[in-house]
Parts: C-alpha cells; sequence; structure tokens
C-alpha cells in the first residue's frame, strides 16, 4: 500500500514574507485533507519560518536541494545536517539542477547518500530531455538515472522518485496520463527486475511537469503513478488545494 504524495516545488520563488502568506492561505484547506502525504518545498530561508507555522499540522516541510558534505568550508552551500534540523524531505536530482549547475549521476548520487545518512527522504527526480524522448531513447536514460551501485539501499530506506519529462517541466506541455503511467510502469518493472518484485512495489514514484488542479485526475488515475511533485500550480493555494484534494478523492475510491 503506497501512501499518495503531492509535492509542491516553489522553486526560486517567494520572499520571507509571501512564502508566510502563501503558507496561511494553503494550511486550512490543507490540513484538512485526509490520506495524501502534503509536502510543501519552499526556498531555504523562509524553511525555518514555515516549519513554525506549519507545527503540529499534517503538512511537511521538503527542501529543493542541498550538499553533499555535512560541513566546513564551502561557501553558499546547505548541508544535509541543516536541512533535517528543519525538513522531512528534500528534492535531489531535479532537471533544473542538472541543467543551470551541471549536476552529474555522480553529484546527484552523493547527495542522494547524504540525505539518508542523515534521516532526510530524498525526492530523485529523473526524466528525458525533448531530444532523448523524440530519438526513442527515453528508457535508456531513465535506467542510466537509475543505475546508482546503492540504488537497492535507497529504496527500502525511503527514497521517492519523481519521473518528470523534461520537456513537460514549465512548459504548460505535460505528458498524457497513459505516457506517464507506462513509463513509469518501466521505471517500476526495472527496479523490479534488479531488486525484486517486493522493492518496485513499496517505492513510491510521483509524475512531474506542468501538472494543475485542471489535469491532476488525469495522472492520480492511473495505477503505475503515486502522486506529482508540482512546480507553477504549487504557488497558488487553490490549484494546489485542489491537486490535493482530487488525489484523496481519487486515490480513495480506488
Ligand atoms: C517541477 O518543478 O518539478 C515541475 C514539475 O514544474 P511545473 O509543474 O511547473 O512543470
Amino acid at each position: 500500500m503506497r501512501i499518495p504524495m503531492i509535492a509542491g516545488n516553489w522553486k526560486m520563488n517567494t520572499t520571507v514574507s509571501e512564502a508566510i502568506e502563501l503558507v496561511n492561505k494553503m494550511r486550512p484547506g490543507l490540513e484538512r485533507i485526509e490520506g495524501v502525504e502534503k509536502v510543501i518545498c519552499p526556498p531555504f530561508v523562509s524553511l525555518a519560518q514555515i516549519k513554525g507555522l506549519i507545527e503540529g499540522s499534517s503538512i511537511k516541510l521538503g527542501a529543493q536541494n542541498i550538499y553533499f558534505e555535512e560541513k566546513g568550508a564551502y561557501t553558499g552551500e546547505i548541508s544535509p545536517l541543516m536541512v533535517a534540523d528543519l525538513c522531512q524531505f528534500v528534492i535531489v536530482g531535479h532537471s533544473e539542477r542538472r541543467h543551470y549547475f551541471n549536476e552529474t549521476e555522480e553529484i546527484i548520487d552523493k547527495k542522494v547518500k547524504a540525505a539518508l545518512k542523515i534521516g532526510l527522504k530524498p525526492i530523485l527526480c529523473i526524466g528525458e530531455t525533448l531530444e532523448e524522448n523524440e530519438a526513442g531513447k527515453t528508457e535508456e536514460v531513465l535506467a542510466k538515472q537509475l543505475s546508482s551501485p546503492s540504488a537497492r539501499i535507497y529504496y527500502s530506506s525511503g527514497l521517492i522518485l519523481a519521473y518528470e519529462p523534461v520537456w513537460a517541466i514549465g512548459t504548460g506541455k505535460a505528458a498524457t496520463g497513459k505516457q506517464a503511467n507506462d513509463t513509469i510502469g518501466f521505471i517500476r518493472q526495472h527496479i523490479s527486475k534488479q531488486y525484486g518484485k517486493g522493492i518496485a512495489q513499496e517505492v513510491r514514484i510521483l509524475y512531474g511537469g506542468s501538472v494543475t488542479s485542471g489535469n491532476i485526475a488525469e495522472f492520480i488515475s492511473q495505477p503505475e503513478i503515486d502522486g506529482a511533485l508540482v512546480g507553477g500550480a504549487s504557488l497558488k493555494a487553490d490549484e494546489f488545494l485542489g491537486i490535493v484534494r482530487q488525489t484523496s478523492e481519487i486515490k480513495r475510491v480506488r
């Protein structure tokens, strides 16, 4: 039984006061919705204050990134220890980090390891570019992104996967429910072949890429999809609430 999850990635949006305003708008509605793990991932600078605002509620907190070292002379970086003090989750390997900040599989793997070591649950993002998709390389790319030698340990330690086709992120051009379900089905099968059916059936795999309250039902009604990582639509309280509410209703009925 995989608990559905909706995680909001606020990216580099909201000042501290805007973040507080957004949480205050979301909190009353969000905390009443049951059967879905609800995670918000604001910018680092707002985490401490938001932690205070959601204390005692069912809303959980995630960071958008970490560095893999725990402390030292790494000016400007944020360590897993610092994040674990505030959050339960951390997004790792987002395509924007891979693309703009040159994060390689090796760096991403170190970050996943560092997060799990300190008890933070990584939401590991994987996905193919438009070029790779059009060249029929989606499965090859995903298999490579899933090839960490420590993957078995990751899956049994609560790592969450987010399949985010790069061509669908922030473009308004989401995959179809069937496309996303088929690819997530491939990911689960790949894990099953390598580590067994038990582990594959336990791993939560989210879809991400232009999810809104208007299309979430199409994704969440698919059997392989356990939730969504939401970017743009997580910055609007009503939109995010609509996504979480529909997820709760659809997954409860199934
Ligand atoms: C994301 O940032 O992970 C994302 C999926 O963004 P958007 O929903 O805006 O496409």
